[in-house]
């Protein structure tokens, strides 16, 4: 049975199961549920244990094997370009939606004000995250590091690839005997990733189901319910832009077939979906790019871990959603001015969010905030955040998706061919 198969069975029984223990209101099921969640946990962090090395050295062989700092500059604009292009078409998928369908004026102000109520503590702590956030200003200062080492050990990856960047184009200018030498350390730090990447992964399945299932069980259906067309109209948003904006480009500008690709990458957003994490869900997607994709490891180590962190589809366009959706509920009009507003902010605010649970609500306030919905910042995040969860998973799916199309466009580009190129981690010491 291949691997994605397995992670699906897993993601399927965790929400048929958690569900279950939820509507039924099995509290021993719900314990139990909560009992094995550690397991999702011990997964993640073994996948977040091998980001810093993985990105270090895939950037390092990546950039030293362009072999021309030209290439690099054109490589850089050409997924920035694309990055940005396909997250202001995600934000204004999700404004058309929110106008058509309006979730937020069929909610009576009664149900607002109570479930507003209900989390205003919590809300109240993600507003002072997003005031502890630098301005934009400083975020571009930071991306520089003082310190690399620092960088990593913060797991801060924006600051650690602009040093991998730099140092790699030098390592491609260096004397070749010595070139080679430093080469051939990071081949071999990269090949180590991998084969650790392939062992961790064989808990996905039982991870997954440990992670959806806990989340599941302690879902509040109720809350679910109130503010269901909120929920469909994020979820109908990322559905669209992951069959049209996605699988259009997949189409035509790739040139493969829709459904081909969605199998071959189908690891990642299901691990993507689980973890709500971008940046723990990096060296499946780095490993998918190049096995399952073909795409060459210059390219998928130089576009994925850029993409993990500033290109966030699922992100801008549920942020879109979720300022309509506030405005509409507290009578708030939003003009076109605000619109194209939200349509700046939201695709900055993504690119600013980290790709770690929950970035996504914390950036939020800063969009809410530029269309003058600053008074209904506070109450209109608890009214959301309830639900934030479950729309992170599916957000960060998408966001994955559009890391992996992006890829393989930028790979087309390039003239690469994408066949799927399974490789066999050369393993020497002690294999069988
Ligand atoms: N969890 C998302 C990600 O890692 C970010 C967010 O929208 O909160 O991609």
């Amino acid at each position: 049975m291949q691997l994605y198969t397995k992670i699906l069975i897993g993601l399927v029984a965790g929400v048929v199961v958690g569900t279950f223990a939820n509507w039924a209101g099995l509290t021993w099921l719900q314990d139990l549920l909560q009992m094995i969640e550690p397991i999702g946990t011990v997964f993640i962090r073994l996948i977040m244990m091998i980001v810093i090395p993985l990105v270090v050295a895939s950037l390092i062989l990546g950039t030293a094997s362009l072999g021309d700092i030209r290439k690099l500059g054109r490589l850089g604009g050409k997924t920035v370009g694309i990055y940005l292009m396909t997250t202001a078409v995600a934000v204004i998928i999700g404004l058309l939606l929110s106008q058509v369908v309006r979730p937020g004026s069929r909610i009576d102000p009664t149900t607002r004000d109570t479930i507003a109520a209900s989390l205003a503590d919590d809300a109240a702590g993600r507003m002072t995250m997003a005031a502890e956030k630098p301005s934009v200003g400083e975020t571009l200062m930071n991306m520089i590091p003082t310190n690399p080492f620092a960088a990593a050990a913060n797991g801060e990856l924006l600051p650690l690839i602009i040093f991998s960047i730099i140092f790699g184009a030098a390592v491609s200018l260096v004397a070749q005997d010595r070139r080679d030498t430093v080469l051939s350390f990071f081949n071999g730090v990269n090949d180590a990733v991998m084969i650790v990447i392939d062992w961790v992964m064989k808990l996905a399945p039982y991870a997954v189901f440990a992670l959806v299932g806990s989340v599941v069980s302690t879902f509040g259906l109720d809350l679910l319910r109130s503010l269901a067309l909120y929920c469909l109209v994020v979820t109908g948003g990322l559905l669209l832009h992951v069959t049209i904006t996605y699988m259009s480009l997949v189409r035509f500008v790739v040139g493969m077939s829709p459904i081909v690709f969605m199998k071959r990458i189908l690891e990642a957003p299901l691990v993507g979906f689980s973890t709500s994490s971008s940046s723990a869900t990096l060296p499946v997607t780095m490993e998918v790019a190049q096995e399952k994709l073909g795409v060459s490891r210059e390219t998928a180590s130089f576009v994925l871990p850029l993409g993990a962190t500033i290109n966030m589809d699922g992100t801008a366009l549920y942020q879109a959603v979720a300022v309509m959706f506030i405005a509409q509920i507290y009578g708030v009009p939003m003009g076109v001015g605000e619109q194209l507003t939200i349509v700046l902010t939201a695709t900055l605010a993504s690119v600013g969010a980290a790709g770690v649970p929950s970035a996504g609500i914390i950036t939020l306030i800063l969009v809410l905030q530029s269309v003058g919905l600053g008074a209904h910042v506070q109450t209109g995040i608890a009214l959301i955040l309830g639900v934030d969860r479950i729309l992170d998973m599916l957000r960060t799916a998408v966001n994955v998706t559009g890391d992996l199309t992006v890829a393989s466009i930028v790979a087309k580009s390039e003239g690469e061919e994408l066949v799927p190129r399974p490789v066999d981690h050369p393993i020497a010491i002690g294999s069988s």
